[in-house]
């Protein structure tokens, strides 16, 4: 079972759709999408992420926001949130490797901000014993400090794709080819939203925007701002965005995004001056943009290698040394991947990140 056909009929009813349109019904789409109906992450699904490589993602990453809720003052209660937890992993490794900082989990309310009835049947299991609650959205996050983490959330957030034409703007669409899909190009019109992109983009680039994180960075940030807090962003991108990073992987593999919808993971870069644009709007402050390698050598990744691999032997030490290597070399994950630190203009950034 795929979606084509009701994208078909989707586009016979109202024309070519936006690629947003398209990544959200495809994702998202509450009996056929992607996420909805199974868990795709590891070695026998689609796609690996950090977390599900190694433990010490996750550890690296409580012990920062740890640090941070030591050094904003122990805020008391808080909310430790996370966006998007797959499997629950990383929830699970930042709860088990703070549970040396006196007072962190006492105070924490754990959400899980996920839309996947399947992905949270396994957070679910995975985190039983520590009473998470879930949310659809940011929108109703509960009215507390807020320590919050999100790795590989972003990049799976709707885009939609503009090709420079003039001093337009031409939407990439998806129609109807003969019964398959196909893209083509709306036609030329002014995009204010693009307006800063004028300046560094000639004629037949092409830009991406996001259409949801704006607003959802917002909700995080005003939180951060107002009752203090950190967000931890991770995620495959740069500053800005430029050029066609719309993909679709399956088994490892990528493959057409156009083709099968709803059976393979569909991805763009994430453009993250727009998610700093959105998060000094709403009073927070930012990091600078750090590579993941550089952010995981600042909070000791090697050392931590060091540690577990001390006593290892053969396949069991190897596999340590290579996750070490897949996640800060930058051949590997260590220079793709970025992370962003909110926090409030009055505080630090969280450890690893320079401000
Ligand atoms: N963070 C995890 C999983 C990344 S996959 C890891 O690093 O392993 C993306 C996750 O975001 C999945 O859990 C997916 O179901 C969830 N997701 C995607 N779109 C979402 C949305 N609009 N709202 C909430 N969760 C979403």
């Amino acid at each position: 079972m795929n979606l084509l056909p009701l994208l078909l009929e989707r586009i016979a009813q109202d024309g070519p759709m936006s690629v947003a349109d398209y990544m959200a019904t495809c994702l998202m789409h509450p009996q056929y999408g992607y996420y909805s109906t199974r868990d795709p992450l590891g070695a026998d699904g689609d796609f690996i992420t950090a977390p599900e490589i190694s433990q010490m993602f996750g550890e690296l990453v409580g012990l920062s926001l740890a640090q941070s809720w030591l050094d904003q003052g122990r805020l008391s209660p808080f909310c430790l949130a996370e966006l998007g937890p797959g499997r629950g992993t990383l929830m699970a490794d930042i709860l088990r490797a703070t549970r040396s900082v006196p007072g962190f989990a006492e105070a924490a309310e754990i959400l899980l901000v996920e839309v996947s009835p399947a992905l949270r049947a396994v957070q679910a299991d995975v985190l039983k014993g520590y009473a998470p609650r879930w949310m659809d959205s940011v929108e109703t996050l509960p009215d507390l400090p807020l320590f919050l983490v999100a790795n590989e959330f972003f990049d799976v957030l709707p885009i939609r794709q503009f090709l420079r034409s003039g001093d337009g703007w031409r939407e990439r669409l998806i129609g109807n080819r003969d019964g398959s899909l196909t893209f083509g190009l709306g036609a030329q019109a002014p995009q204010p939203a693009l307006d800063h992109r004028i300046e560094d983009t000639t004629e037949g680039d092409l830009v991406e925007i996001s259409t949801m994180s704006p607003a959802i960075i917002g909700h995080v940030a005003r939180r951060i701002a107002t009752r203090g807090g950190t967000a931890l962003l991770v995620d495959y991108g740069d500053w800005r965005s430029l050029g066609d990073t719309f993909q679709a992987l399956r088994g490892h593999e990528k493959v057409d995004p156009l083709t099968d919808p709803g059976n393979a993971d569909l991805t763009a870069h994430v453009d993250f001056e727009l998610l700093a644009q959105a998060a000094r709007a709403a009073g927070a402050a930012h990091s600078r943009l750090a590579p993941q390698g550089v952010f995981l050598e600042r909070l000791g990744i090697t050392a931590r290698a060091q540690k577990l691999a001390s006593g290892l032997e053969g396949a069991a030490l190897d596999k340590v040394i290579r996750a070490h290597r897949r996640l800060t070399h930058p051949g590997e994950m260590g220079q793709l991947f970025k992370v962003l630190g909110l926090f409030p203009a009055s505080a630090s950034p969280p450890p690893g990140l320079e401000p």
